[in-house]
């Protein structure tokens, strides 16, 4: 049985080939994080070389060895290194020496499976000179090797090497999918998995770890609170907080960028609820803090703050100046009834 939530377009893909013995020699997993393209990849590393007949069964010593990333066949690559031999730091990027590592080992038979499996995790890392190394190796196949190739955003990958590769699309789940999965599978309870199922946009990864780990909702917590203090902050104060994410963004472009994410949510269910759709907002756990502010705003007003948070992050995309960008959003999104 397949472990992967949802997916269902791969996994029939997935299982067509196998079974015609139709595979590719080399796919390429796009979806964003968190969404099951690891889980996935391990799964159809399982599936070929599970000693089962129904296979992956996820039981037998060849895929409980693979779930354990300890069979010897199947190799995850990197920016931790290759395999067990984590590097001591994470790189910045996957090396040449990685994938030559991996031409190597796929030029020796198979140790104890049936297929060598190699998954190439955040394959957008690619050094230039890596992803030129592994094309060679994906335009001449050898028989019994099978690259999983695993991005976020395959257009930040050679074209040349996306070509190689049989494209699998794997896109968010739907929030009742994630929902069901937690409260079934996981045990989360029901509040809480819908909560996460809806904060975690269909990446039931993010979801698992959020229910593991509450420190996620504690952070989520303390960020709302700031934004809900500076929608009713006087201008001084939206500076003050517009120099601190400036000040953010030159250490981590990351952080800025999940807290303008957040704003986008909170605004886009503002919209949601201003249209009678509350059923289908983010923040379930706020929803009468979400009523009360919207009676404050129009229409106009809440589509011009998401155009004007959706413009930011564009900008910052570009590589816009950060100070600028935001100082002009901390003016743009209009104050709440404080102001
Ligand atoms: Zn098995």
């Amino acid at each position: 049985m397949w472990q992967v939530v949802g997916h269902g377009m791969a996994v029939s893909l997935l299982e067509r080939s196998l079974e015609r013995g139709l595979l590719a020699h080399a796919y390429l997993f796009v979806g964003p994080p968190h969404v099951g393209k690891m889980t996935l990849a391990l799964n159809l590393a399982q599936a070929l070389n599970c000693e089962a007949a129904e296979s992956p069964c996820g039981e037998c010593v060849s895929c409980q060895k693979i779930a354990l990333a300890k069979h010897a066949d199947v190799q995850v690559i990197g920016l931790v290194g290759n395999g067990n031999r984590a590097d001591a730091k994470p790189r910045a990027e996957i090396g040449i020496d990685q994938i030559r590592e991996i031409q190597h080992s796929s030029s020796l038979p198979p140790f104890e499976g049936r297929y060598k499996v190699f998954i190439i995790d955040g394959a957008e890392q690619l050094s230039t000179e890596a992803a030129n190394c592994l094309l060679k190796t994906l335009e001449e196949p050898v028989g019994m090797v099978i690259y999983l190739l695993l991005t976020t955003n395959d257009r930040l990958l050679p074209a040349t090497v996306v070509s190689r590769c049989q494209r699998v699309e794997l896109p968010p789940l739907a929030a009742g999918e994630v929902e069901a999965a937690l409260n079934g599978r996981w045990g989360v309870e029901s509040r809480k998995a819908k909560l996460l199922a809806r904060l975690s946009h269909g990446c039931l990864g993010w979801a698992l770890s959020a229910a593991l780990d509450d420190g996620l909702l504690q952070q989520r917590a303390e960020r709302m609170g700031r934004l809900l203090d500076i929608i009713n902050a006087d201008y001084e104060e939206r500076f003050t907080y517009g120099a601190q994410l400036v000040a953010q963004f030159s250490q981590n472009r990351g952080l800025v960028q999940e807290v303008l994410d957040l704003w986008l949510d909170w605004w886009h269910d503002l919209l949601l609820v201003k249209v009678g759709s509350s059923d289908a907002i983010t923040n379930v756990d706020l929803e009468a803090t979400l009523v009360e502010m919207t009676r404050g705003y129009n229409l106009g007003q809440i589509k011009d703050a998401i155009n004007s948070i959706q413009g930011a992050e564009r900008q910052l995309r570009q590589n816009a100046n950060p100070r600028l960008v935001l100082e002009v959003l901390m003016l743009s999104i209009p104050g709440g009834k404080y102001e």
